[in-house]
Order: C-alpha cells, then sequence, then structure tokens
C-alpha cells in the first residue's frame, strides 16, 4: 500500500501487484507526531485486514528523511522535523518502510507515465500550502549531495522589484526566516498574504481566482505578478537544469491562464534566445503524490 502523509490528512491507497487500486481511505488527524502516527497504524491495520496479509508500504513525506542520521529535516508538517519518523513507524507497524519526499513523489509519478512522460528531464513543482519542487531525469529521481535537489521553495526570488523588497515579508523564523522567500510570494498562502495585505481583504487564493474569472482588475494585477515571478524563478531553473517540462501541481496549478502566461514572460529572463521548454499542468492531479509512493517498491 501507499501512504500519503499530509499537512491536515493522511490518504492511503491498497494496491494489489498490478498497481491496480483495491481500496482508497483518506483521514484528517490532530496535528502532532503521535496522532499522525497512530492515523498511519490504524490505517495500514485496516488494508492489513482487507487484503488478507502483511502488506509493504511506501510513504510520500512534506520533508526528507536523512540517510546519514534517519531524522526527518525541512518538513512543513513542522512536527516531523528532527524526530526519527522512518524508525518510529517501522516500529508501529511491525516491517519495513521506505518513505520519500512528497515532491519526489509527484515528480516521479508525472514523469513515468503522466505529463512528463515524453520527456527525459522534468521539473516538478508543487504550489500548495507550501511551495516545492524535484528533478528527475530518465524516469529516476536526481536526489543530490543533500537530498534536497530540486527543492527550490527556500530560495531568493530573483531580479527582485522595489515593491517586493518594499513588502519586508520574512519566512517563519522556524522555516528558512530568510527575506525575499520564495515560497512567501510562491505558494498559495503567500499569494493570498500578498493580495490581503495590499487590498486590505481577507480572502484565500481560491477565492481571488474567483476574482481573477469575475473581471477583478485587482486580482488581475496580482496574477501578472505572480506570473513573472514565477517566471523568473523557472528562467534560473532553465540556466541550471534546463530541464524539457516543468510540470505544475498542487492548488495552484489549477489556475489555468498560468500555462499561457508564464511561457510568454520567460524568454525575458533566460540567456536563450528562444525556450522550448514546456510548462504543463500535471495529469495525477491529488492522486500524484500517492502514485509515486507506489513506484518506491519498484525501484531498486
Ligand atoms: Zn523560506
Amino acid at each position: 500500500m501507499v501512504i500519503d502523509y499530509g499537512g491536515t490528512k493522511i490518504e492511503g491507497i491498497l494496491l494489489n501487484e498490478n498497481g491496480d487500486q483495491i481500496d482508497r481511505k483518506r483521514y484528517s488527524y490532530e496535528k502532532n507526531y503521535i496522532s499522525g502516527i497512530e492515523t498511519v497504524k490504524k490505517l495500514v491495520s485496516e488494508f492489513d485486514n482487507i487484503s488478507g496479509e502483511i502488506c509493504t508500504v511506501g510513504f510520500g513525506i512534506p520533508g526528507f528523511s536523512s540517510k546519514e542520521t534517519g531524522l526527518v529535516t525541512n518538513a512543513n508538517s513542522l512536527w516531523l522535523n528532527d524526530k526519527p519518523f522512518k524508525t518510529d513507524l517501522e516500529a508501529a507497524l511491525n516491517r519495513k518502510v521506505r518513505l520519500m519526499n512528497d515532491a519526489n513523489c509527484f515528480t516521479l509519478s508525472e514523469a513515468v507515465d503522466g505529463a512528463g512522460k515524453n520527456f527525459k528531464s522534468v521539473f516538478g513543482v508543487i504550489i500548495g500550502t507550501g511551495f516545492g519542487g524535484a528533478l528527475s531525469y530518465k524516469k529516476e529521481i536526481i536526489e543530490g549531495a543533500n537530498q534536497i535537489a530540486g527543492d527550490w521553495g527556500h530560495q531568493p526570488l530573483p531580479y527582485p522589484t522595489d515593491d517586493e523588497i518594499k513588502t519586508q515579508i520574512n519566512c517563519p523564523s522556524m522555516n528558512c526566516g530568510r527575506a525575499l522567500c520564495s515560497e512567501q510570494f510562491m505558494s498559495g498562502i503567500g499569494f493570498a498574504n500578498i493580495f490581503n495585505k495590499k487590498n486590505n481583504t481577507n480572502f484565500n487564493s481560491y477565492e481571488i481566482v474567483e476574482l481573477d474569472r469575475q473581471g477583478d482588475p485587482r486580482a488581475n494585477l496580482e496574477f501578472n505578478l505572480y506570473e513573472d515571478r514565477m517566471a523568473r524563478l523557472i528562467a534560473v531553473m532553465i540556466g541550471i537544469f534546463d530541464p524539457e517540462a516543468i510540470i505544475l501541481g498542487g492548488g495552484m496549478s489549477n489556475v489555468e491562464r498560468l500555462y499561457k502566461n508564464i511561457s510568454v514572460l520567460i524568454p525575458k529572463y533566460t540567456f536563450s534566445n528562444q525556450v522550448k521548454t514546456k510548462i504543463l499542468k500535471n495529469v495525477h492531479g491529488d492522486s500524484s503524490g500517492v502514485r509515486g509512493a507506489a513506484w518506491l517498491w519498484n525501484l531498486n
């Protein structure tokens, strides 16, 4: 089975050997470490009962499980950080488990048989409550020396404008804590924060998308700025990895105007007279994380 350990919900899918879905369950849990483990335990025991055997378990988690120390780092679900999550899960579930970062799961799923299936090099981007990414080459994840290749969420926003500098938005100190951190501008929550601060409103990102559809000039302006920021970030990534396809996932990936507009803006910032990089919407939607985790037991 595969489990997607999210910030508010834990979702599991029971698959047979051919990868067909047998069952699917989703539970909310208290935002703490123990509640997360207890919820996983309940889910796994239900799936064991349904299948009549001790299942293998692959996990997508919102962070990295360090190969050296076994501790979780860089998790958006902060209660996971510095915890020996893999060891604790193996003790609780009484079996070996495999863990992978959720952006890696998403990217692998899309690279293998999703929007990136016809491309050798793929950069997967998740834009939801956080802002992350992962790199894939020839249908494998490039982990990197520090296991954070492609995890661009806490890099500085490139070519910041005077207005962006003046926002004085810092990443929270329990995260990277730095000024002009990209996540504060690019995540769904970050996007809504900037809009609300500027317009003295209190909308979430979905409501701002709806305002834009209705022709609200404030929402249109903020999306123009958002698209330009994304183009700058992508131009830097093209300068380093130059992927054939960039695949967007997470809540903001449902904003259709991004695909057309970002592609037009990228050449303003790249050191190349033509940009062939495709900006694509994911194919597997919310299932990508959990599908990618299934590949964990097909690897090696
Ligand atoms: Zn940050």
